[in-house]
């Protein structure tokens, strides 16, 4: 389900030329309307719900509807962005509150390589990436152990 803006805490990022939610989101979907200064939402369809807009909203005004698959109904997860990681509150329906935090990044900024992993791989054999020769596409238990 799209994003939605809570329109009493959306100060409009105080006048920016550009808001946070329109320079974060992907698709260019978050605009401003300047009269009301209230940001919204301008074609719910095509969020993908990557939960940047959620994240970098400094008002904490923009939530989304997770669906029922992750989300149960009645319930709300919401995630608060810190330095160095992402806070995740889930409230369930029947008053359980969960929280969890995982890292904004796990290599130094600036050091992050993402071919690290294919070192010593043939990228030419036509194998998945995580691929082994032998077909398994995962390493065993043992093997990580
Ligand atoms: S980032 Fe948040 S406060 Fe800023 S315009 Fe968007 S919804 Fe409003
Ligand atoms: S959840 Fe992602 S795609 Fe949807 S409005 Fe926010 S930034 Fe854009």
């Amino acid at each position: 389900m799209p994003t939605f803006v809570i329109t009493e805490k959306c100060d409009g990022c105080k006048g920016g030329d550009k808001t946070a939610c329109m320079y974060i989101c992907p698709n260019d979907l978050m605009v401003l309307d300047p009269n009301e200064m209230k940001a919204y939402n301008q074609e719910p369809d095509q969020c993908w719900e990557c939960y940047s807009c959620v994240k970098i909203c400094p008002s904490q005004a923009i939530e989304v509807r997770g669906y029922n698959d992750f989300v149960p109904m009645g319930a709300s997860v919401v995630p608060m962005l810190g330095t160095e990681d992402v806070m995740w509150t889930c409230k369930f329906r029947n008053g359980v509150v969960k929280r969890f935090k995982f890292p904004i990044r796990t290599t130094p900024e600036g050091e992050a390589n993402s071919y690290d992993d294919l070192k010593g791989k043939d990228l030419n054999s036509g194998l998945l990436s995580t691929e082994e020769a032998d077909g398994r596409n995962f390493p065993t238990p043992t093997e990580l152990a």
